[in-house]
């Protein structure tokens, strides 16, 4: 019988434990156990249901073009939960002084398709739609220069459009996703597809037309997919097939030693009684964040520890909602949410993005009910992480009716406010070269195996795929 530990009980870890219990329901001879830090399971995956209302606490859907969420999600009978973005009213907003600025139709990131969707635009000036146009005409020195070497997101996109495409949609996009520093990302990690683009059309906006005319008549894919009742459904449906005693909450890993042939894994046993349990497994697979992975990583291997991103930035979120009575009388532009660039400090917090909910996704609130959700980032979210929900909400209401102009109250009964300390690993520069070192090492110990958001993709697709692969692997052949 062969004995897995899987520590930590968010997507990574949950979706290992059923790619592990179908091998057990199968009659493969594995005896899995599952340790969670916390008093539920999800980890940064989390919805709450209120009064009509789907409030993320975390993820709030997963990039279409990834299948592997999706596969999941039909694999475990969520089918008819599945929801497309609403693409019809797709438009991003950049703040740019103090307005918010639409970006061009059909733009992938910061690459448009075509170039006419440029002109008139409000959002670039005649410099920056000069850069777009010489981009597609540099194609060739573009393919003939592409480097060697890993570099940074910023200078990547400095290369293709230049100064303002970077600070002005680059870098606020990046930062949506990453949290991050576009100088320091390296863009082989975080935007491989573009990479391969230049590789093979030097042009990224060629490579996007070249795209869209295999795809001919074919509808474009809507952009995000989720389910109808949040996130926190796939959890449940995760957790609906794992059976219950197998899943250990309130157990942290504390330490990890090698014995004989075994792991020696030391969680904690009552988090009340400080007692400790120890127990031997012949895999352990760690789908725990970064830095509680460094930790139990370190006495076993320091190299191997120092290989994990130490960078990681936060996030603080608020939703904010209004119900009908309240949302009529005001109105918001049509879109998915706006985008600000980060500008140096002001003293107050700044806010890094906000999504209008309700136009983002069907159903995430009662008929004519508004939802807006708005994210802190960096410093900002580091600033405000240990201020109390209330301040949080206050914050968050003042950043965004200095955007949106005069809100009326929103309802506070509905106000949900969300920290995640360090919870967006950085992929800087060398990412990747990184990460075949610490494979290595990890080979060498034998039996480990590292899972979660600091290693090979931060979305739930990427993450979904990886753990199922790593289970896959530690099924003993029959
Ligand atoms: C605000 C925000 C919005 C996001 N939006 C999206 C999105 O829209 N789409 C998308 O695809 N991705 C999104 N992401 C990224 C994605 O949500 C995360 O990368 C993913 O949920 C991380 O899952 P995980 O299982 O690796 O880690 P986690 O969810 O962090 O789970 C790790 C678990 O390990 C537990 N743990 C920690 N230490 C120990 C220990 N010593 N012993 C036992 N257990 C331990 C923790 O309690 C936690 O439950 C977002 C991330 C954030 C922060």
């Amino acid at each position: 019988m062969k004995r897995i530990a899987i520590v930590g009980g968010g997507i990574a870890g949950l979706t290992a434990a059923y790619e592990l219990e179908l091998a057990r329901k199968r009659g493969a001879e594995i005896d899995w156990h599952l340790y969670e830090a916390g008093d539920r399971l999800g980890g940064i995956v989390e919805t709450t249901q209120s009064q009509g209302f789907v409030l993320e606490g975390g993820p709030d859907g997963w990039v279409s073009e990834k299948p592997w969420a999706r596969e999941l999600a039909l694999e475990l009978g969520l089918g008819s939960e599945l929801i497309s973005s609403n693409d019809a009213t797709r438009k991003t907003y950049i703040l740019i002084d103090g307005k918010l600025q639409p970006m061009p139709d059909g733009m992938r990131m910061m690459v448009p398709e075509d170039l006419s969707t440029l002109e008139g635009s409000p959002l670039f000036s005649d410099t920056a739609r000069k850069a777009y146009a010489a981009e597609l005409e540099r194609a060739s020195e573009l393919r003939a220069k592409t480097p060697e070497q890993d570099e940074s997101v910023a200078s990547f996109i400095l290369r293709h459009f230049g100064e303002e495409v970077l600070t002005k949609i680059g870098a606020p996009l990046l930062s949506g996703v990453f949290g991050g520093d576009v100088k320091t990302l390296s863009v082989r990690a975080v935007m491989p597809n573009f990479v391969s683009m230049e590789r093979e059309y030097g042009s990224l906006i060629a490579a996007l037309q070249a795209k869209a005319k295999t795809r001919g008549s074919r509808p474009v894919p809507s952009l995000f997919t989720t389910l109808r009742n949040g996130l926190g459904t796939l959890i449940d449906a995760l957790v609906a097939q794992l059976p219950p005693e197998r899943l250990n909450l309130s157990r942290s890993a504390l330490s990890i030693k090698r014995q004989g042939k075994r792991w020696l894994l030391r969680t904690s046993a009552f988090a009340t009684e400080g007692r400790t349990s120890k127990k031997h497994f012949h895999h352990v697979l760690f789908a725990t964040p970064i830095d509680a992975t460094r930790a139990l990583l370190a006495p076993l291997d320091a190299e191997a520890a120092a290989l994990i991103p130490t960078d990681a930035s936060s996030a603080v979120l608020a939703a904010l909602c209004w119900p009908a009575a309240a949302a009529s009388t005001f109105s918001i532009l049509q879109g998915f949410g706006f985008l600000v660039p980060q500008a140096h400090s002001t003293g107050e917090p700044q806010l890094l993005a906000g999504t209008f909910v309700d136009q983002k996704f069907p159903d995430r609130a009662p008929a004519g009910a508004r939802v807006i959700r708005v994210f802190f980032g960096g410093p900002s979210a580091d600033t405000l992480s240990p201020q109390s929900d209330e301040t949080i909400a206050a914050a968050a209401f003042a950043q965004l009716a200095k955007i949106l102009g005069p809100l009326p109250a929103s309802d506070a009964a509905l106000t949900t406010v969300r920290r995640w300390p360090r919870s967006l690993p950085q992929y800087e520069v060398g990412h990747l070269e990184r990460m075949v070192q610490l494979d290595q090492h990890i080979a060498k110990l034998g039996d480990l195996t590292l899972l979660g958001n600091g290693y090979r993709g931060v979305g739930l697709p990427d993450l979904i795929r990886d753990a199922r692969a790593a289970a896959r692997e530690l099924i003993p052949t029959a």
